[in-house]
C-alpha cells in the first residue's frame, strides 16, 4: 500500500503530516512512503532527509496518480479534492463538524475521509493518536511566547543595576490541554500566573503548575461530558463576565483558550472589561475564530490596539508557528493511527471499532459519521421540494 504526504497548500501552514524520523516505522509495517517534492520545507525537513530515511520524493502528479492513502495536517483545498479518485483515502484533521461539506464531496468522490479530530480522546489507548491535544500543546506554548513577545516590559521579577521591573500578572483562562501549557511556559519565563475555567477538576491542575486559581462565586461549575465544558446559561454567562471583569482588569496580559465543542467560543473578556486594563496590556485570544471568540473586538489574524492601548491578539495559526514540533507530534499521531487501521497491508476500515468510529467520516461512497451526515441532514435542502 502505498502512503503520500502532500505538501500542505493553506495560508500560513508550515505544518508537514509525515516526518522522516516516523517514516521507517510505516516502511517496517510494510507500507510505502511516497513524499511530494518539499513537503517538509517550511517545517525544516529536506527532501533528502525523506530519502534517507526510506521515503520516496515524487511529483505532485504521480503522487495523487499512484497514492492509496494520503496524509494531510488540515482539509485538502478544492484543487487536491479534484484530483482525489475513488478508492483513495484522505487521513487527516478534517474538520467536518465545522464544515461537513468536504466530507459531502468526498463521499461523492468515493474517497474514504478518516478525520483526527474525531478521536475518543479519553480512550488511553488512542492518546498516541491526539492530534488535537498534541497541536493544543504546541499553540499553548507558542500563545505564551507571542504575548511575551507583544508586552512591552518583563515577564519575570528583574533586579538589576538601572532598577527593579516587578513580574508580569497573567491569567489564562480556559484551563484545558492548550491553557495549561500556556501557564507552564508564562511561568517558566517568570511571570505571576493564575488560571481559571468552569470545570473544577482543572483547580488542580493549575495549581500543579505553580499558579494559582481564580474561584468565580457567580459559575460554580459547567462541567460537561467527556472532560468537556457545557456552554453557560445567559444567567450564568453575564455573571461570569461581570465577575471575571474585576480580575482581568488587574491584569498586565491575559490568554484564553476557552472551547466548548460545536458551539462558538463563550465570550469571556467584554469590551468594558479591556477598557478597564492598563495601557500597556496584552490579550491573546486563542479562541478568535469568524464566528467571534473569547475577546469582545478580537480578529483572528489580526493585532488591534484598543482606543485606550491594549493590544489585543486574534492569535491564528499558532501550532503552525511552530511547525517542526508540531510536525513531529502529529506524524507520531497520525502514524499511531494509520497502523491502527491497517490490517494485512491495506485499510480495514470497521467502524464497530470504537476508535473507527469517531474517526472515520466517509467510507464506500457515504458519509459514515452519524454526526457528520446529521450536520449534511439539516444543511442540506431537501431534493424535489
Ligand atoms: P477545549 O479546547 O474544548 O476547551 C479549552 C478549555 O476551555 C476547557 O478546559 C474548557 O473547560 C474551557 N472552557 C469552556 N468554556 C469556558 C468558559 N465559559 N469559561 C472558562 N473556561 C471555559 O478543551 P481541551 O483542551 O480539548 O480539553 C478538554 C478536556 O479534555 C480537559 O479536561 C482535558 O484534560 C481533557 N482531555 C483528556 C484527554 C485524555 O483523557 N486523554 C485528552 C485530551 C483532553
Amino acid at each position: 500500500m502505498k502512503v503520500a504526504v502532500v505538501k500542505e497548500s493553506a495560508p500560513g501552514e508550515r505544518r508537514v503530516a509525515l516526518v522522516p524520523e516516523t517514516v521507517p516505522r510505516l516502511v517496517q509495517a510494510g507500507l510505502e512512503v511516497l513524499v511530494e517534492e518539499g513537503a517538509g520545507d517550511s517545517a525544516w525537513f529536506p527532501d533528502s532527509a525523506y530519502t534517507a530515511a526510506g521515503a520516496a520524493v515524487t511529483s505532485t502528479d504521480n503522487l495523487y496518480a499512484t497514492a492509496d492513502v494520503i496524509l494531510t495536517v488540515t482539509r485538502p483545498d478544492p484543487a487536491a479534492v479534484a484530483r482525489l479518485r475513488a478508492g483513495q483515502a484522505v487521513i487527516g484533521m478534517l474538520s467536518p463538524l465545522t464544515d461537513p461539506h468536504l466530507a459531502r464531496d468526498l463521499a461523492a468522490a468515493g474517497v474514504t475521509a478518516v478525520s483526527l479530530d474525531g478521536l475518543p480522546r479519553t480512550l488511553s489507548r488512542a492518546q498516541g493518536m491526539d492530534a488535537l491535544s498534541s497541536q493544543a500543546n504546541v499553540a499553548g506554548y507558542k500563545a505564551a511566547l507571542v504575548a511575551a513577545d507583544a508586552y512591552g516590559r518583563f515577564f519575570p521579577l528583574l533586579i538589576t543595576a538601572a532598577g527593579t521591573a516587578r513580574p508580569a500578572k497573567l491569567l489564562v483562562l480556559g484551563a484545558g490541554v492548550a491553557g495549561l501549557q500556556a501557564i507552564g511556559t508564562a511561568r517558566r519565563l517568570g511571570a505571576q500566573v493564575s488560571g481559571y475555567d468552569v470545570r473544577p477538576a482543572s483547580k488542580g491542575e493549575v495549581e500543579s503548575l505553580g499558579a494559582t486559581f481564580i474561584e468565580l462565586t457567580s459559575v460554580l461549575s459547567a462541567a460537561g461530558e467527556g472532560g468537556y465544558a457545557r456552554e453557560l446559561t445567559a444567567e450564568e454567562r453575564d455573571a461570569q463576565q461581570a465577575e471575571l471583569a474585576g480580575h482581568i482588569a488587574r491584569q498586565d496580559v491575559v490568554i484564553t483558550t476557552a472551547q466548548v465543542p460545536g458551539r462558538r467560543p463563550p465570550l469571556l473578556v467584554t469590551e468594558d472589561a479591556v477598557r478597564a486594563m492598563s495601557a500597556g496590556s496584552v490579550i491573546v485570544d486563542m479562541g478568535a475564530s469568524p464566528l467571534g471568540g473569547n475577546v469582545a473586538g478580537s480578529v483572528a489574524g489580526k493585532t488591534i490596539v484598543t482606543a485606550n492601548g491594549v493590544t489585543i491578539i486574534g492569535a491564528q495559526h499558532l501550532a503552525a508557528a511552530v511547525p517542526t514540533a508540531a510536525s513531529s507530534a502529529y506524524s507520531r499521531n497520525i502514524s499511531a493511527l494509520l497502523l491502527h487501521l491497517v490490517s494485512e497491508g491495506s485499510l480495514a476500515i470497521d467502524t464497530t471499532d470504537e476508535i473507527q468510529a469517531g474517526v472515520v467520516i466517509t467510507h464506500g461512497g457515504e458519509v459514515v459519521h452519524p454526526a457528520v451526515a446529521k450536520l449534511l441532514a439539516e444543511s442540506t435542502p431537501s431534493q424535489g421540494n
